[in-house]
Order: structure tokens, then C-alpha cells, then sequence
């Protein structure tokens, strides 16, 4: 169906929102994209590399937009995982068949790279320009300098709100009867961190490899970036014996790297320096609905759900808000009204399924990985998997490398975990939990049960 032009205001530049103007664009609409900050592409280089993990979902998205070959040449596949556990050599994991691989992505060069790929396409950008208001009814935007200033009013047909998790757009919606609206922090916090590369360029670690240090309740966890360095975050509790609280000094800091960490032991001044350097910052995860004003305003990426980053799901999940969309425009054409309750109604459940399961793998990395019964639950699983890999697909596979819905991952994953607990239930599981007797236990609760 064709599309009439309309005037599109789109606020935030970030990863979201410069990737819905190119896809916009596409459909000759006249796009403004508003940002708070200044051009990404024209602040200085802070020396600090964020990346992300983009998998299947995300490269869908880019390919349909015809960039997924330009943003691969600046990502490094990742086809496993190194684990690095005190008392035991490094071992390697894989994520899923041959050929399956999240990618190490920097996050700035991404954005840059998507800001220049929809300028080139003719959107306009308009940098520190914050937006205070939208006037819903009749989407028009008010920009200014504070809130108290004077503010500039634009007049548009449409309004897509990708500004982030505390959403200016949102907290609009949010004022108006049954918009339901919750936000829950956990209390582990992050810290960005940096190994550098070694003085010929080359990476100090596996740089195919998504490194990861568990220690219980907190993790250390390293992605490569394509300059040689690693970027690193730690996760631990804010407050309690062992957290960001609880490091005050350089003397605390080295002795925690030291205790917990001795394998990173050369890159720690580093570690040390970047340790009281940059910010500690919260997680949180948010729903709201509707996601949308009659056929003017619409949330899209992190505005609408926010989640906590334990599956490196974020990013993914507002870049397949988008490849959806845009099927359902293409359903549509000019029908707004219509396009946005489609989009919704189908996005909502598997935005909530991915926050829970976002969730439950940060319950499960803090807390049950000290449970032994736990882990021999997980080592049936793994056994039984890589038997009948086509009987068990575990869940990192059907979030990562597969396009199914989020909501259909959570489900079988619930299936899944309801035949585990039968099997746990047995009283010699301890004995027998590489025996045929509980594989062909497994298979037939697989036959005889549904979803
Ligand atoms: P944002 O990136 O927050 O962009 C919002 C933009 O809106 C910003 O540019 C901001 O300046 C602008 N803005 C905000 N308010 C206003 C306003 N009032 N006026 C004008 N402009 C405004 N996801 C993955 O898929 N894989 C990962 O590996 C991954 N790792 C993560 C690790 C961590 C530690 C965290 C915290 C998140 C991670 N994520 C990951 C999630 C991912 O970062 C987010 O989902 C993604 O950045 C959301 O993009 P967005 O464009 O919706 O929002």
C-alpha cells in the first residue's frame, strides 16, 4: 500500500530512533530527528568504547533497510563464550550450531555510522535541541533551553517518541487516564571498564570470544572492540560486603581485582584508574501501555520497555519494533490509527516476555548459580540438547538466533522448565542424571506434553 507524505517529528537520535527515520524516510515522508545532545559525530572521542551484542533480531532489522553489510564491517562475531572460573583453566562455551554468533558492536561508531546513512537518506537532525512538551492531540513538539525558557512550537502529523528509558514523550502519555506505567531498578549496578590492547594492536584475550568472570553475586564480563581493547563491565550489588559501596580506596579496588579477578591481573591500574573514574550506573526495567495516542504519537525502543541488559536484548528488541511497524505500514498505507493498534497490540506481549526473561537471567546469574541442584538441572538440560538438538532448543538460542516471537520463547521455555521439574522431582537424580532412564523420561514428557 502506498503512503501519503507526511511531516514526521522523531524524538532521540539514538540507536532506535535514527534507525526509524531511515526506515521512514524510505517512504518519502519528511522526517525531523530532535536530540538533547550535540552531534554524536562531532564530540570529541572520550577514549571510552561502549559496545553491545547485536544478534539475529537486529541484523533482520538492518538487512530489511538495506545497512546489514556496511554495520557487519564494523562488528566482531562472537561464536562462544570464555569463561574464566577461579581454580579452573579457562573453557570455552559455543552459543549455539556452526556458524551462530552474536557481534560485538562499539555503540558510538553504530549510532554515528546510522545518523550518517539517514542525513545521506535526507532526514534533518536537530541536535541540543531538548524536547519539554508534545501537544498529543495535534502532535506538535515544544523544543527550548530549559523548562522555564521560552520554547520553540513545531507543528507535525506524526510524533514517534525514541527517547530513551525516561521517556519525555512518555512521561506525557503517562499524565493521561489508564496509561499504566511501572518502573523497577534492581539493586546491582554497572561499571564500564577497559582492558587496552596489547602495543602491537592486538587483543590481550580471545577476541572471538564474549568473556565472562562469574563470581555469584557480582560478574565481570568483556566484549572486544575492533582497536585491540576490550570494553569490560562489572556488575555487583550497590550496597553490602562485597559492592560499589564497599570499594572505597585504590588499596580496596586492588585487592578486589586481585582476589576475585587474578587473570586481569596485568591490565589492573587500568582496571583501578577507570574504577573511580567513570559512573556507576542503575538498571531498570519499564513497562507501560498504550504505547500509543490515536493516530499521532507513538513509543518506540527503550521509551516503550525498558529491560535489564542480562540477555543483550535492548537494542535488538527496538530494532524489531521497527521491522515490525514497518510490515504493518505496509498493511495499511495511511491508516495511522490502525498502524499503531496493530503495533501495539503485537509488540506489547513480546516486550514484556523479553523483560521477563531478561530478568529471570539476572536472578539466575546472581543468585541459583551457587545452588547445586541448580547447576545439575542445567547440566541435564545441556546433555539432553546437544542429543536432541532439535527436541531442546535452549533459551539463549530461541532469543538470540532465532526470529520468533519473544513471547513464544518465554512459553516453551516455561514448558521446558515444567518437564525439568518432574525430573528434579526424581529421588535419585543425584545418581542418575546421566542415565537412559532419564533421558527416556524426558522424551516422553516432550511427547506427552503441550505447551
Ligand atoms: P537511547 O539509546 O536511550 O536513546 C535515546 C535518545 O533520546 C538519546 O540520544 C537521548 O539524548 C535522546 N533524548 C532523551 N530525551 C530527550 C528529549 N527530551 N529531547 C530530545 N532528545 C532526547 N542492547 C542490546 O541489544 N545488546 C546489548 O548487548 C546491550 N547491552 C547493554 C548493556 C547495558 C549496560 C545497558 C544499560 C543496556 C544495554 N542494551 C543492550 C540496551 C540498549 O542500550 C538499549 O536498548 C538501546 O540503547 C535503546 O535505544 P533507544 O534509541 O531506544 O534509546
Amino acid at each position: 500500500m502506498t503512503q501519503t507524505k507526511k511531516n514526521i517529528a522523531i524524538i532521540g537520535s539514538g540507536l532506535v530512533g535514527s534507525l526509524l527515520a531511515l526506515y521512514l524516510k524510505k517512504y518519502g515522508h519528511e522526517i525531523t530527528v530532535f536530540d538533547r545532545r550535540p552531534d554524536i559525530r562531532l564530540v570529541e572521542f572520550s577514549g571510552r568504547s561502549i559496545n553491545l551484542a547485536m544478534s539475529n533480531r537486529g541484523w533482520k532489522a538492518l538487512r530489511e533497510v538495506g545497512i546489514e553489510e556496511e554495520i557487519r564491517k564494523i562488528g566482531i562475531p562472537l561464536d562462544k563464550r570464555c569463561m574464566h572460573v577461579i581454580g579452573k583453566p579457562e573453557y570455552h562455551q559455543k552459543y549455539g550450531k556452526e556458524g551462530e554468533a552474536i557481534w560485538s558492536i562499539s555503540r558510538g561508531v553504530l549510532n554515528k555510522k546510522m545518523i550518517d546513512l539517514a542525513e545521506e537518506a535526507g532526514v534533518r537532525f536537530r541536535f541540543e535541541e531538548k524536547v519539554w512538551d508534545v501537544d498529543l492531540p495535534n502532535a506538535k513538539v515544544f523544543t527550548g533551553e530549559s523548562e522555564k525558557s521560552e520554547w520553540k512550537e513545531y507543528d507535525f502529523d506524526l510524533v514517534f517518541g525514541c527517547d530513551g528509558a525516561f521517556s519525555r514523550v512518555r512521561h506525557k502519555m503517562q499524565r493521561r487516564s489508564r496509561f499504566n506505567y511501572s518502573q523497577d531498578f534492581i539493586d546491582v549496578g554497572y561499571k564500564e571498564l577497559t582492558i587496552p590492547a596489547n602495543t602491537d594492536g592486538t587483543h590481550k584475550l580471545d577476541k572471538n570470544s564474549f568473556h565472562i568472570w562469574p563470581r555469584g553475586k557480582f560478574m565481570f564480563i568483556a566484549m572486544p572492540n575492533l582497536d585491540g581493547s576490550f570494553t569490560c563491565t562489572l556488575f555487583m550489588p550497590f550496597e553490602g560486603d562485597i559492592s560499589f559501596e564497599s570499594i572505597k580506596t585504590k588499596s580496596d579496588a586492588d585487592h578486589f581485582f586481585n582476589t576475585y579477578f587474578p587473570n586481569v591481573q596485568n591490565d589492573i591500574e587500568n582496571l583501578i584508574h577507570d574504577f573511580f573514574k567513570n559512573p556507576t550506573s542503575a538498571m531498570v526495567t519499564m513497562k507501560c501501555y498504550p504505547w500509543t495516542y490515536w493516530n499521532k504519537v507513538a513509543l518506540v525502543g527503550d521509551s516503550a520497555h525498558a529491560i535489564v541488559p542480562f540477555y543483550g536484548q535492548g537494542m535488538n528488541a527496538g530494532f524489531e519494533d521497527i521491522y515490525v511497524l514497518d510490515q504493518i505500514i505496509k498493511e495499511h498505507g495511511d491508516d495511522w490509527e490502525t498502524i499503531f493498534e496493530v503495533y501495539q497490540k503485537e509488540r506489547k506481549p513480546n516486550a514484556d516476555a523479553i523483560a521477563e526473561l531478561s530478568y529471570r537471567n539476572f536472578i539466575e546469574m546472581s543468585s541459583k548459580t551457587a545452588d547445586p541442584m541448580f547447576l545439575l538441572q542445567k547440566k541435564i538440560e545441556k546433555k539432553f540438547s546437544s542429543k536432541y538438538p532439535d527436541k531442546w532448543i535452549p533459551a539463549y538460542s530461541r532469543v538470540t538466533f532465532s526470529e520468533r516471537p519473544y513471547a513464544e520463547a518465554l512459553a516453551y521455555g516455561d514448558f521446558q522448565e515444567s518437564i525439568m521439574k518432574e525430573i528434579m522431582k526424581r529421588p535419585q537424580i543425584e545418581q542418575e542424571w546421566d542415565s537412559e532412564t532419564v533421558e527416556k523420561a524426558m522424551l516422553e514428557m516432550l511427547a506427552d506434553k503441550t505447551i
